[in-house]
């Protein structure tokens, strides 16, 4: 006979989807264990549900602030939540300004500008003054920008230092060029502002029309112009889903971020890492755990990291020596994949993270190598992504990836197959990231790597470095950060 669902729910049996899933075990979480219950067809049916999100909203996208994000946010929150006796789930509230329209005049003709995401709306009227050297230190700034609009070229720092200066020296407007071919559509700002005054109108164009500009005022002419923008507030929500069971003073952290770019749906980056996390999250309740287990997914990693690095600030130093380790998932099925490893030891890069971080390296090289049977490369510990602000602070971290703009070596051909000479994920950052664009078979094996190390994890920390904070906090601060001056660091601001 047939029980309705209504009646097991009453008596506490877990309904999921409709489904009754059985009364979960004791049973200690194992990797083997964990990893069987990850599926391929869980996956790719969300991967469907996420590219739903933004096609059955007006943007067609998933990026903070729009409908297909909360879509994701509110998906995420209600699965988790439907296991209330194993995890307590919040929502971290992050108010942020997100650009929706510019339009720029320059001594009367209108210029092609992109609302730029984290400024305010408003108007700004006046004559332009080009700031030197990018505009990265104060000193490339003149004492008095009183009724100006200052031009700065993008690159070297985040946008949001130049225009925080700019405003400090009383700039009404600023208009940020590009420093490589194209607009600067779905651009932000990249820094969370310090104070509601941090900044102003700021509008962006290309490359070409900010020399243009730059030019025609070296050589004496006068170049004026009329800003508009306007901006929305919104806000926008980090994801918190933390086991019941489990030691609460050491915690295995895992993450990914749950926002697209403008450009497109997002289903590998990062439909892919939230949806593994997810499913995670979802079968490891049939299991107990010996250390507490943290899933997050972040908001607007797209915008700068800016939802990770709201998350860490908001932490005193008791909440951050909780933290074991983060391992973060960004881009789990890229097309032309690579399996990729983050380089914690450095061995590769140079590039070291705080202590525990090599350790997790060789956790997921155990894992390809021993478990997978495949082969692994490493990339650069640079913090492109939602582990850099624990990284800032301390935490041991790690992570793998299947390769985002990247071009595939012949090497790498070899090793993986695909084809060489192209990128890893052709439609990173393009409308055309899709359902369809993901390879499932790569992402089984990524997602099962994410299992295995959260069970590992869970059931033990003995294969790190002992809780010191000490030794963390010098290891941080000596070797650490030299990633902000990283290449692959710098391109992405
Ligand atoms: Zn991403």
């Amino acid at each position: 006979m047939k029980v309705s669902v209504a009646t097991l729910a009453a008596v506490g049996v877990t309904v999921v989807n409709g489904v009754a899933i059985e009364p979960r075990g004791n049973k200690l979480v194992t990797s083997e264990g964990l990893r069987k219950l990850i599926k391929v067809k869980a996956l790719e049916e969300k991967a469907h549900l996420f590219e739903r999100f933004a096609y059955d909203s007006p943007d067609k996208n998933r990026v903070i602030g729009s409908e297909g994000h909360q879509a994701t946010i509110d998906y995420i929150t209600n699965t988790v939540k439907k296991f209330p006796k194993y995890y307590d789930v919040y929502q971290q509230p992050m108010p942020l300004s997100v650009g929706v329209s510019a339009n720029l005049t320059v001594n009367g003709e209108d210029v092609a500008v992109d609302a730029v995401g984290l400024a305010p709306g408003g108007s700004a009227s006046g004559p332009v003054v080009a700031i030197p050297n990018l505009g990265c230190e104060e000193a490339d700034f003149p004492d008095d920008l009183s009724g100006s609009i200052a031009l700065i070229a993008r690159g070297t720092c985040v946008s949001g230092e130049k225009v925080a200066f700019a405003t400090s020296k009383g700039a009404i407007g600023v208009l940020i060029y590009n420093n490589v071919e194209g607009d600067l559509l779905g651009y932000s700002l990249q820094r969370y502002p310090e104070s509601d005054s941090d900044y102003v109108p700021t509008g962006g164009i290309t490359q070409a029309a900010g020399e243009g500009f730059a030019s025609l005022l070296a050589s004496g002419g006068n170049v004026t112009a009329q800003l508009t923008t306007t901006a929305k507030d919104i806000t926008t929500y980090n994801i918190i889903a933390q086991t019941k069971g489990g030691d609460q003073d050491n915690v295995i952290h895992v993450s990914g971020h749950s926002d697209s770019v403008a450009q497109g749906p997002g289903i590998n980056d990062n439909g892919s890492g939230s949806i593994s996390l997810l499913e995670i999250a979802i079968q490891l309740t049939h299991f107990s755990v010996k250390n507490a287990v943290r899933f997050s997914w972040w908001t607007a990693e797209e915008e700068g990291l800016l939802g990770a690095e709201y998350y860490v600030k908001s932490l005193n130093q008791t909440e951050k020596e909780k933290i074991r380790l983060l391992l973060d998932f960004d881009m789990m099925a890229s097309p032309n994949y690579a399996f990729q490893i983050y380089d914690g030891d450095g061995s590769a890069f140079n590039l070291t993270g705080p202590a525990g971080s090599a350790e997790a390296e060789a956790e997921f090289a155990y894992y390809f190598d021993s478990i997978a049977k495949v082969n692994h490369t490493e990339i650069e510990f640079d913090g492109r992504s939602d582990y850099g602000p624990f990284l800032d602070a301390g935490i041991a971290a790690g992570g793998i990836a299947c390769g985002a703009e990247g071009i595939k070596t012949q090497e790498e051909f070899e090793m993986f197959g695909g084809a060489a000479g192209v990128p890893y994920d052709v439609n990173y950052h393009e409308d055309g990231d899709t359902a369809n664009n993901l390879n499932y078979d790569a992402w089984i094996v990524m997602a099962r790597a994410i299992a295995h190390s959260t069970a590992t994890y869970a059931r033990s920390f003995d294969s790190l470095p002992p809780k010191n904070s000490t030794a963390i906090k010098a290891r941080s601060d000596a070797k650490m950060f030299e990633y902000k001056k990283s290449a692959r660091y710098l391109s992405m601001i």
